[in-house]
């Protein structure tokens, strides 16, 4: 299953979204890491650059961490996802522009409220998850002292682990040292 470039970067950002609390601490304190955070994702549109907007993204990202935790029951995420929908007031329009010319949909106006656009957005790319039966692909990092999350989109759904806390070179390393370990008894 191929899934069009805009759902792959969505998730993706809901992804790092997720996990910006879950590795060293609160990565999304203060609104320079959040100006950082959409930069590197591309969003565009109004922000506020005040508290109540940081704030706002902090519970999108609660929300979107509900979402992963129920991953492996459909019917709780479907629920989750449609709340979203509903909540960020999600209307689809076609559009075109410079950095993305074939058309596509948008899912809120560039004025609507920063944390309404975000959810939209990803709530839109989780359904389509959903209606192509994929959403086995919404992980946990399998490293036992990581609750990173990730979305694996290897062809074999075969990811375990978050790229965020270096945790695949680290359970290397573990599994080497235990072999050595034992090489020695
Ligand atoms: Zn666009
Ligand atoms: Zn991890």
């Amino acid at each position: 299953m191929r899934f069009s470039h805009d759902t792959e970067l969505t998730l993706r950002a809901a992804c790092v979204l997720v996990n910006s609390n879950r590795v060293d601490g609160e990565r999304l304190g203060d609104l320079a890491a959040l100006d950082a955070y959409l930069d590197g994702f591309g969003w565009t549109g109004r922000r506020d650059r005040d508290a109540a907007e940081l704030e706002s993204v902090h519970r999108l990202r609660d929300r979107l961490a509900e979402i992963w935790a129920v991953a492996a029951d459909e019917e709780q995420v479907v629920a989750k996802v449609n709340a979203l929908l509903s909540d960020t007031r999600a209307a689809p329009w076609l559009t075109r522009h410079p950095e993305m010319p074939e058309w596509h949909l948008h899912l809120a106006s560039v004025d609507d409220p920063l944390w309404q656009r975000m959810g939209a957005e990803m709530a839109m790319a989780l359904a389509d998850l959903i209606r192509a039966g994929e959403l086995r692909r919404l992980k946990t990092c399998a490293a036992a002292d990581c609750d990173a999350v990730l979305i694996d989109f290897s062809r074999n759904r075969s990811g375990k682990f978050c790229d965020t806390g270096n945790c695949a070179n680290r359970q290397h390393v573990a599994a080497y040292r235990e072999r050595r370990a034992h090489a020695k008894q």
